[in-house]
């Protein structure tokens, strides 16, 4: 194996026996740490001294993890390797104990004192973090109260639990006739390829056996989705919050609105996704769509094969629109060997970039010179371009970003590429191709998950005024908005009632929103920085260093994203509008 295509994993320990040395010290770090236990109130260098000994901990530890975490992923079928990664993990869930009694501690502080302390030099810098811990005063319950729910916590989180294991190890959907015509296996994995046949029986087909599948199990699912959301309604009241809403945007700081905005920002803009679903209509000569009509691709794949050296310095061109500053760092990239290029036996699957303060932010991959493959490293290397310059500007205690943010600059870069292709090539084919992947991303991200977040608001509201959610509850309502939201070109074939039993994030609490948010805030940056908006790119890289030392509204607004209004949503959709009208154009030609 070619060693530049493998990533520098010795950068972090030139040996295995650093890694050991380090993981000695483990205990000492958070034994310093823990001998400020009970002293916080005392004095503002004190409260510092414990804070900087926690950040030492946690960047020894990350570090530790990190290592290992990556030297097994390289190959999981080496023993060694694992027990490493079994090793960190045990030690720190061991260690746990001796860090938990800081946050009750600091809330513990009387209001005058922690002024007090807050009012002082020594605790400058600290400020914004233990006034982000202190916004969680208010709905804190006294000692006991958290005691009893902290040990309650593993029996209530169970509904999630029963969840997953019926959907993913005890659910059988049985076989259905493939493309080859052959009787093939149903699952979560191959639903998807059936969906994406060119053959209308052999999707219908995948489509209604899988649903009937749900429909035996639906009292079941319903009451996993009942005991979920009664949990998160609960636990906001007795929390003092107004909302099941407002308790699980808080940690956050996203007033509701937000999430409102989003909802009907997406409801006024529905007729450009009727409009797309037309088009499929059109392409695939039906006069009217159904649900399993939705994810067979529109215009074919792109063949097209890039090398890794090629599929790099395509993704290095796409992103020259960010700056020579981003372009001279991104080299790093390949100089300093973050990526783990080929697919290998043993290797963990997928992509993913991954690393802490004290390493590269390396990048996984598992590269095979498809298409695809040069848009999952544009996207990879977005994350870890914002990891590297959020750790270069940030000091540790604020340099990991949200997961608020987390998916924007990874977007960006993968709409850069697909404009910087699209602005170099007449080929019909391939600009359809574009077109289509970029509709069908946008739709998936912010139509689709919008939806969703819309019934989880929903049936949270329902729990909240005191509604069993019951099976014939979910399907009356999620078929309802499942209609509202495609319109009048498609046909729902009643079984969808049935989608919400299926989806894990429902067992999330609000979270989809976030995919949806970040995707509109992606397309208004790359717009901003590819019509030559005077500031933008400095604005992004911004929001690159940010970190987490602001709120995540805060940072947005910054990088010229303001999320509390309906701008950004809107002009996404606008951009999906136009996205399918050129679509259509493209697709004339071929
Ligand atoms: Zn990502």
């Amino acid at each position: 194996m070619k060693k530049e295509m493998c990533w520098d994993l010795e950068a972090i320990y030139p040996s295995v026996k650093l890694w050991d040395e380090d993981f000695a010290k483990l205990d000492g770090a958070i034994e310093k740490f823990a001998a400020y236990r009970g002293h916080l109130a005392e004095s503002a260098e004190t409260f510092r001294a414990a804070i900087e000994t926690y950040d030492d901990f946690t960047r020894l530890s990350e570090k530790l993890y990190v290592y290992a975490h990556l030297r097994s992923d390289e190959n999981t079928t080496v023993g060694v390797n694992r027990a490493r990664v079994d090793r960190i993990c045990s030690k720190l869930a061991e260690l746990s104990p001796l860090e938990a009694w800081f946050e009750p501690e600091v809330m513990a502080i009387p209001d005058e004192r922690m002024a007090e302390l807050l009012a002082s030099e020594e605790l400058a810098f600290y400020k914004r973090s233990i006034e982000e811990l202190l916004r969680e005063k208010k709905h804190i319950l006294s000692e006991t109260e958290e005691r009893l729910l902290g040990q309650l916590s593993d029996v209530l989180g169970t509904s999630g639990d029963v969840f997953s294991t019926l959907n993913d190890t005890d659910l059988r959907f049985g076989k259905v006739r493939g493309d080859d015509g052959k009787m093939q296996t149903l699952s979560h994995g191959s639903y998807r390829r059936f969906l994406e046949s060119a053959d209308r029986n052999v999707r219908r087909s995948a489509f209604r056996k899988l649903y009937k599948t749900y429909e035996k199990f639906r009292n079941t699912f319903a009451v996993t989705i009942d005991s979920t959301v009664k949990r998160h309604v609960t636990s906001a009241k007795i929390r003092k919050f107004n909302s099941a809403l407002h308790a699980a945007l808080h940690p956050d700081n996203i007033p509701e609105s937000v999430y409102l905005n989003l909802i009907s920002t997406v409801h006024e803009h529905l007729d450009g996704l009727f409009d797309y679903f037309k088009l499929r209509g059109e392409v695939l000569a039906l006069d009217k769509v159904d649900m399993y009509d939705l994810h067979c691709p529109l215009v074919s794949e792109c063949r097209k094969e890039y090398d890794f050296a090629a599929g790099s310095k395509l993704v290095q061109d796409a992103l020259l629109p960010l700056g020579e500053d981003y372009a001279r760092n991104l080299l790093r990239a390949w100089d300093e060997r973050w990526i783990d290029v080929p697919e290998r036996p043993g290797k963990r699957s997928g992509a993913y970039s991954s690393g802490c303060y004290d390493t590269f932010p390396y990048v996984l991959l598992n590269y095979q010179n498809t298409f695809d493959d040069v848009f999952t490293l544009a996207h990879e290397l977005g994350h870890s371009m914002h990891s590297f310059y959020s750790r270069k500007f940030q000091h540790p205690h604020y340099a990991d970003y949200e997961i608020f943010v987390a998916e924007v600059a990874s977007t960006t870069n993968e709409l850069l590429l697909s404009r910087h292709l699209l602005a170099r090539t007449e080929d019909h084919a391939l600009r359809a191709y574009l077109f289509a992947h970029l509709a069908d991303e946008i739709r998936a991200t912010i139509y689709r998950q919008t939806m969703f977040a819309e019934f989880e608001l929903g049936i949270h509201r329902a729990a909240w005024d005191g509604e069993v959610l019951t099976a014939d509850f979910l399907d009356e309502n999620y078929f309802k908005l499942n209609a509202e939201y495609h319109g009048p070109f498609v046909e729902t074939d009643p079984l969808i009632a049935l989608e919400w039993s299926r989806i894990p994030h429902f067992h999330y609490n609000f979270y989809v929103y976030k995919y949806a948010t970040g995707m509109s805030a992606a397309i208004r940056l790359s717009e901003k920085i590819l019509s030559g908006e005077k500031g933008a790119v400095d604005a992004y890289l911004n929001f690159l260093k940010a970190g987490g030392s602001k709120d995540v509204l805060d940072i947005m607004k910054d990088a010229g994203v303001d999320l509390t209004t309906p701008e950004p949503i809107a002009a996404a959709l606008q951009f999906f509008k136009n996205t399918v009208s050129e679509l259509r154009k493209e697709l004339t030609y071929l």
